[in-house]
C-alpha cells in the first residue's frame, strides 16, 4: 500500500533528520517559506479555484502560512534544567517523536497544514500529510515545493479519502497524529490512536460566541464582528458563530450588521470585488440549507438573507437572524456557512452562562471600552482563546487550541512545539 511505503520512507528518513540541529532544520523551513512566496499567485489561484474563497484571501492565507512558519522555527526548545546542586542534577529534554501523520480539512488546506508540518518537521519529525478529499490541490503544489527542499523521505504528501485517515490512525508505524477537523471526527481518531497510544494533537470545531456590551460603538465593532463572522462565508473553526448584543445596543447592533451584510459581494472567488465565496461542497452546502429551513421553520426573524438562491453553484448570502430559542440548531450547533443568529441579553451573567452552555469550547470574544471589564469577562469564557476588541486573531508565537470537545492540545508557541517531541528526565546524581 502507498501509505506503507510513505510511512517506510519516512521511518528511513528519521534519524538523519532528528540528528540535524534546529537551526539547520530552521534553514530548511525559511527556504519553504520563501518558495511558497514566489509560487504564491499560482498558488492562491489553484486555492481559490478548488476551495472558493475570494483570490485576495487565498493570498492572505499563503502568506500567514509562510510567515508563521518563519516565526515558528525563531522559537527556542531549550534543556530546562530542574534542579542543580551538590548532589544532583536533574534536567528535561525535549526529543522528536518519529513519523507524524498530519490531517487536514477543507476550509483552510494550506494554512492549516502549515501549522502542525512546520511544528512537527522544526522539530526533528518525519511527516505524513494528508489532505481532505475536497480539496487536495493545493497540499499537493505544496507537496511539489517540499520535495524541492526537504531530503528525500522526509515530507510525504498523500491525498485520499477519510479512510486513508483512519488508516493513518490505526498506522504502527506513525507516533503521532495531528488533527485538525470536525469534533466526530476527532473522536474517532483519538479512539483509534489509543490502540497504539500515538500522541494526538486534535483542532475541532467551535461554536465561537462573541458577546457585545452595552459601551461599545455598535457600527465599529458591527464591521469588525461582521467580518470575523462571515470570513470564509463562515467556513472558519473559529468564526463568530453567535452575537450577544446587550440590550441597550441592540438594535444598533442589528442594524448595523444588517448594513455591513446588504453591502457584501458573494461570488466567484476569482472575480475581483468578490468579498465571500460560496460554501465549499454539497454535503456542508445540504447541511447549512438544512439549518436555514429549520431556522425558518422555529418562526426566527431573518434581517438578512434567508433565501435559498437558485442556479448554479453553492453560494449563499450572508444570513442575520434574531428572535431564536437558545435551543435551536442554529445556537447549538457548528452551522459552519454564512449564518449566524444575533442573540439579546440584559445581565453579562446570563450571556456568559448561554455562551458557555455548549460542549465547544473553541474561542470567544467580548466586545467593550472598558477593557479591564473586558478581560476579566473574556476570563470567564471556557474557551482556548478569548479575545476582548478582536476575534481570529493567531500568530505563531501563541498558544491555540479548543477546550472541552473543541480539541486536545494546542499548536503553535513553545508550548505547541513541544507536544511533537517526548519531554524526556535525565536524572544525574553527583554522589
Ligand atoms: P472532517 O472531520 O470531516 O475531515 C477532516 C479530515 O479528516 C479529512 O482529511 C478527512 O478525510 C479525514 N477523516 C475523515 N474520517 C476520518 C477518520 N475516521 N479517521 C481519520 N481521518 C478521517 O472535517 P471537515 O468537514 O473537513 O472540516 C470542517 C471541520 O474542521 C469543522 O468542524 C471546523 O470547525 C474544523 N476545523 C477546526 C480547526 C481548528 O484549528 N480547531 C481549523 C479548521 C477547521
Amino acid at each position: 500500500r502507498e501509505l506503507d511505503r510513505a510511512v517506510d520512507a519516512a521511518r528511513r528518513a528519521f534519524p538523519a533528520w532528528r540528528a540535524r540541529s534546529f537551526a539547520d532544520r530552521a534553514a530548511l523551513v525559511k527556504q519553504l517559506s520563501q518558495k511558497l512566496r514566489e509560487h504564491q499567485k499560482d498558488l492562491a489561484e489553484l486555492l481559490t479555484r478548488e476551495q472558493g474563497k475570494p483570490l485576495a484571501q487565498s493570498v492572505a492565507e499563503i502568506d500567514r502560512g509562510a510567515a508563521q512558519s518563519d516565526g515558528m522555527v525563531g522559537i527556542e526548545i531549550a534543556v530546562e534544567v530542574i534542579a542543580d546542586d551538590n548532589d544532583k542534577h536533574i534536567e528535561l529534554r525535549y526529543r522528536p517523536l518519529g513519523v507524524v501523520g498530519i490531517i487536514t480539512p477543507w476550509n483552510a488546506p494550506v494554512n492549516l497544514a502549515l501549522g502542525p508540518l512546520v511544528s512537527a518537521l522544526y522539530t526533528g519529525n518525519t511527516v505524513i500529510l494528508k489532505p481532505s478529499p475536497y480539496t487536495p490541490l493545493t497540499t499537493l503544489k505544496v507537496g511539489e515545493l517540499l520535495n524541492e527542499v526537504f531530503p528525500a523521505g522526509v515530507v510525504n504528501v498523500l491525498a485520499g479519502g477519510d479512510d486513508l485517515g483512519a488508516a493513518m490512525t490505526a498506522h504502527r508505524g506513525i507516533d503521532k497524529i495531528s488533527f485538525t477537523g470536525s469534533v466526530a471526527t476527532g473522536k474517532k481518531v483519538l479512539a483509534s490512536a489509543a490502540a497504539t497510544l500515538k500522541r494526538v494533537t486534535l483542532e475541532l470545531g467551535g461554536n465561537d460566541p462573541a458577546i457585545v456590551l452595552e459601551d461599545v460603538d455598535a457600527k465599529a465593532v458591527a464591521k469588525k464582528i461582521f467580518f470575523a463572522s462571515f470570513v470564509n462565508s463562515g467556513q472558519v473553526c473559529m468564526a463568530i458563530k453567535g452575537i450577544y448584543g446587550h440590550e441597550g445596543i441592540y438594535e444598533d447592533l442589528c442594524d448595523a450588521l444588517v448594513e455591513e451584510a446588504r453591502k457584501a459581494k458573494v461570488g466567484n472567488g476569482l472575480d475581483p470585488g468578490t468579498e465571500l465565496g460560496p460554501v465549499q461542497n454539497k454535503m456542508q452546502y445540504d447541511k447549512v440549507v438544512g439549518i436555514i429551513k429549520d431556522t425558518k421553520k422555529a418562526g426566527a426573524k431573518f434581517l438578512a438573507g434567508g433565501e435559498i438562491p437558485t442556479g448554479p453553484g453553492y453560494f449563499l448570502p450572508p444570513t442575520l437572524v434574531t428572535d431564536i430559542a437558545d435551543d435551536s440548531r442554529l445556537v447549538q450547533e457548528e452551522q459552519f456557512g454564512p449564518i449566524v443568529p444575533i442573540l439579546k441579553f440584559s445581565d453579562v451573567e446570563d450571556a456568559l452562562r448561554r455562551a458557555n452552555d455548549t460542549r465547544y469550547g473553541l474561542s470567544g470574544s467580548v466586545w467593550t471600552k472598558d477593557l479591564s471589564r473586558g478581560a476579566e469577562v473574556a476570563a470567564r469564557l471556557e474557551v482556548g482563546t478569548a479575545w476582548v476588541n478582536q476575534h481570529r486573531t493567531t500568530s505563531a508565537f501563541v498558544p491555540f487550541g479548543g477546550a472541552k470537545e473543541s480539541g486536545l492540545g494546542r499548536q503553535y508557541s513553545a508550548l505547541g512545539l513541544k507536544s511533537y517531541m517526548e519531554p524526556e528526565v535525565v536524572s544525574i546524581a553527583k554522589r
